[in-house]
């Protein structure tokens, strides 16, 4: 879930991109039924889309931390970079499917995806969790806590290439399960080099914003953040050491599976 650096990403200039769907539940009794707002999120795109609200409203399965975490991030003013619910759902179950024990998070934002990723770990699994700032983080740290896998959320605050130096210096080359990128995007090449070296044969990469809002199609000359996303997707294309899948979740997400 998002920054850094995130990214501050799409923000910028990209209203579009953040967008907030509204589903209703019910509550009180037979009688006298109401409804109350919920809202979910999105990069998508697709705001006030019935079909997208029905599949969030008939997928989602939050842990109630993680609800309150998305809707405390909704009051930030960076919001528009979170990662999209249903996509941080899908990749922990991703990393369900592999029994991830270790994980790594690269742009952490408010921390809505690390504590998704730490909720899929086992009790004795762990997410080293990169950004360059204590402040956003902060913001999810009690609802890290709330859910009781704070202890699973390893933050390291300094530039997320440090610490990747620092997990191959340690000997730990080969032992992670599932990685994820969502930081600066003219670090994503070196992110991915670095995480394809940590990752084990099986685990997984995932890479966010892969379609940057559907400008990866025709790069602007001075636009550098789309040019290192589209890069790295061409690069990917034919990157043997690994299986491919791109999907249109979220702002579009890249899976890449070592061999
Ligand atoms: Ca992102």
């Amino acid at each position: 879930m998002s920054f850094h650096s995130v990214s501050r990403e799409a923000l910028i200039g990209s209203a579009t991109l953040g967008l907030i769907f509204i589903t209703g539940y019910y509550i009180g009794n037979s009688r006298s039924r109401r409804y109350r707002m919920n809202t979910f999120k999105s990069h998508v795109g697709r705001k006030d889309d019935p079909v997208m609200q029905y599949l969030l409203s008939h997928s989602m399965r939050e842990h109630p931390a993680l609800k309150k975490l998305r809707l405390k991030t909704l009051e930030h003013k960076w919001n528009s970079i979170m990662v999209a619910c249903e996509q941080s759902q899908f990749m922990a179950n991703l990393a369900r499917l592999i029994k991830a024990k270790k994980a790594i998070e690269i742009g952490v934002y408010t921390g809505y995806n690390a504590l998704s990723i730490a909720l899929a770990l086992p009790e004795d699994g762990k997410v080293v969790a990169c950004d360059v700032s204590e402040e956003y983080p902060n913001i999810g740290r009690p609802f890290w806590k709330e859910a009781g896998v704070e202890h699973k959320i390893d933050l390291r605050l300094q530039p997320a290439l440090k610490t990747l130096d620092e997990l191959l210096a340690a000997g730990e080359a080969e032992t992670f399960d599932f990685v994820f990128i969502d930081a600066d995007k003219q670090n994503y090449d070196n992110y991915y080099e670095k995480s394809l070296q940590l990752l084990r044969k099986g685990g997984i990469i995932a890479i966010d914003n892969v379609l940057w809002g559907g400008r990866v199609v025709n790069p602007a000359e001075d636009d550098l953040d789309t040019q290192a996303i589209d890069k790295l997707n061409k690069k990917l294309h034919t990157d043997v050491r690994v299986t491919l899948s791109m999907l249109t979740v979220g702002d579009g997400l890249t899976l890449a599976f070592k061999l």
